[in-house]
Order: C-alpha cells, then structure tokens, then sequence
C-alpha cells in the first residue's frame, strides 16, 4: 500500500471530514445545552408563580409564617381545602369544624401570682368581637355556646378567667359568647337563679344550643376539657385543686357544668330560691336524675382545674336551708325553675371582652 506524504490532497481531504463532525458535535452539544437552558427557565418560573399563588392565599387566609411552617395535621389540610374551595367557587358556606379541634395544646400552666391587665388580654385576643363573642373563621363551630357567669365584685378573678378561657375556647373552635350576670345590690347572692337569667338572656341574643355554667373563679388546666354540651349534662370541672384533684363527692355538680338546651328544659331549668351559699346545686343534680339522665364527665386528667383562692364573699353565708331544700328537689322542681323565674334587668353592657348583664333578682 503506498504511503501518504504531507501536502497530499487525500490527507487534506481527510482532514476537511473531521472539522465538519466536530463543528456538527459542537452545533448539537450548544442545541443540546440551548433546550435543557429553556427548560430549566420554564420550571423556575412555575415555581415563583406557585409560591407567589400561595402566599396569596395565605393573605387571604390571615395564616401567619409560623403556621405555614408547622407540620399541619391532616384536619387541618382539609380545612385549608375547604377554604379554598369557599374562595373559588365563592360560597359562604363554611364545612363543619372536626369533632375534636386540631388547635387544642392539652395541658396548660394556670397561676395567679402575676397580675393580668384588660389591655394585654384584649391586644392577647384580636379576634373576640363587641360582648365577647367568637367564632372560628375556617370551619363552622360545633355548636353555638353561651357561657354564663354568675358574678358579684369579683372583678380580678374575672381578668384571670378571661385572661385564660379565650384562647381555650379560640381553640376548642367553639361559636361562644361570655356573658357575666352581675347580681345588683348588696342582698344575699343567689347563683342558681342568675344561672337561669343568664340562660334567658343569652338566647334573647343567639340562638345558642349549649349552655355552660361557670363559677368566675375556676380555670381549667387542660384545653381538651371542652367547653360544650354532650348527650348527657357534664360536669367540667371533675378534678379542682382545692379538692386534691378528684370528687369531693360522686353526686358533685359544682363549679363548671353544661347542658344543652333540651337537657336544661327537661328539668324546668335551675332553682330560684336557694339564697347564700350551697346546695343549689345538689338540687340541680336531684333534677337530672330524676328526669332520668346521668352526668357525663372528662377524666381525672383532662377534667384539672385551678381555684383562684379567695376569703368568703359578704353575703353569701352558707344557705342553713340547703339539706332540707335538697331532700325535696323532685316536689319543687315542677314550679320552681325557668317556668317561675323573675328579675329586672337593671343594664347591660357590652364590653369588648363580654357581655355584663346586671339584674335585680329581688331578696328571700
Ligand atoms: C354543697 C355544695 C357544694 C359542695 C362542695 C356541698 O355541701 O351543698 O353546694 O358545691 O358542698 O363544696
């Protein structure tokens, strides 16, 4: 075979072939790297958009930064898709809230060493509208509760629950409203009649389905006591630190309790005539019972709750009364309660954390 010399045109030939496949290899490598450059624009396009779409809906939402940034629950994400459903479609109808709040934080730290100002807990509490009331933005409450106070000059104590039930009740996703029944004048307090005017009064304003009853010194130490109605009347506050966490008795029904509005008409509502303190309500578990319901109860745990201490107030002497009142609960009850009830409202007033009724309820 003959070699080939430089300068031979077969050589230059041979080489003139190699240029184009490399310029050909280079055209397609710059094509090449030109398509996946593109590409790569669209993708990260998209993706501003996609969070530009989101921190929309979070405006729109009022979800603050943190809350994006917690694990959500599986509650939750249904709920932010039914928000967003609402937007889109434009539809005011809200789902209902879960059956258990996906808010709630379990137990909570309850003193009284520190002093609360109004202030900090209306600035605490943004979203509490004129009388106290609330309900949950997302999600349409469970049920609609009134929660009743019977109250007199206990105004710290008051700073304290509102200090601390707002949040809980934010939270438990309840459509509630506070009102506190200020018994006028210096008579003896009689609480189980101001039980029954709250009741009145608060459905003078909403249809309200559930009513709790409250004394204004009891803070519940665990937000997953909620604070509504169940197919049987409930005891709330089932473990008070003033008793050592437990019952003082089985048949207890003091301190914090609710029913429903069937339930409280079953047993024509609460007694009128026990003035001074106690045995009221005995005589109210003496009603359930004899309309044959039971009381439902929290356990021991969920059901833990601080008493603000206190000296005994004036006039609200143990009622010397009470044991035989009590022993005739099944006779009285059929006209004294809700179908017997008087009293004069003498103001009321809407505060931006609750309502204040103040009432006349008369004297024994
Ligand atoms: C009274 C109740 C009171 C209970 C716990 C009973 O003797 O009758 O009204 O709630 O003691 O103090």
């Amino acid at each position: 075979m003959p070699l080939s010399r430089p300068g031979d045109p077969a050589n230059f030939h041979l080489l003139h072939r190699v240029c184009k496949v490399v310029v050909l290899l280079c055209f397609l490598h710059i094509s090449v790297t030109v398509v996946f450059y593109v590409r790569s624009l669209d993708t990260r396009f998209a993706f501003v958009q996609n969070q530009q779409y989101h921190g929309n809906a979070t405006q729109r939402n009022q979800v603050t930064v943190t809350d994006l940034n917690r694990t959500h629950e599986p509650a939750e994400i249904q709920q932010q898709e039914a928000r967003e459903k609402e937007t889109e479609s434009g539809e005011r109808k809200l789902e209902k809230c879960p059956e258990t709040s996906p808010l709630l934080v379990g137990p909570l730290r309850v003193e009284f060493n520190v002093p609360v100002s109004l202030d900090q807990i209306k600035r605490d509490n943004g979203d509490v509208r004129l009388g106290g009331r609330f309900k949950p933005r997302d999600c349409e409450a469970q049920q609609k509760v009134a929660v009743i106070i019977p109250f007199r000059k206990r105004d710290e104590h008051l700073k304290y629950w509102l200090h601390y039930l707002h949040p809980v009740l934010q939270r438990q996703q309840l459509d509630y409203g506070i009102y506190v029944i200020n018994q006028d004048g210096d008579e003896i307090f009689n609480r189980a009649k101001l039980l029954n005017v709250g009741y009145t009064e608060a459905l003078k304003e909403y249809e309200y389905e559930c009513f709790v009853f409250s004394d204004v010194d009891l803070i519940p130490m665990d937000d997953r006591n909620t604070y509504r109605c169940f197919s049987q009347p409930r005891h709330l506050s089932v473990s008070m630190d003033k008793f050592g966490f437990r019952l003082p008795y089985y048949q207890y029904f003091g301190g914090v309790s609710s029913m429903s509005k069937e339930q409280y008409m079953k047993i024509n509502g609460f007694p009128n005539n026990y003035w001074g303190w106690g045995g009221e309500d005995d005589d109210i578990y003496n009603r359930l019972v004899s309309r044959g319901m039971s009381i439902s109860r929290p356990s021991g745990e969920v059901g833990k709750c601080r008493m603000i201490r206190h000296k005994r107030d004036d006039k609200n002497e143990p009622n010397p009364q009470r044991f035989d009142r009590i022993a005739h609960t099944r006779e009285t009850m059929l006209k004294d309660g809700i179908n017997s009830l008087s009293y004069r409202v003498v103001n009321t007033e809407k505060f931006e954390l609750f309502t204040k009724i103040t009432v006349d309820v008369g004297k024994p």
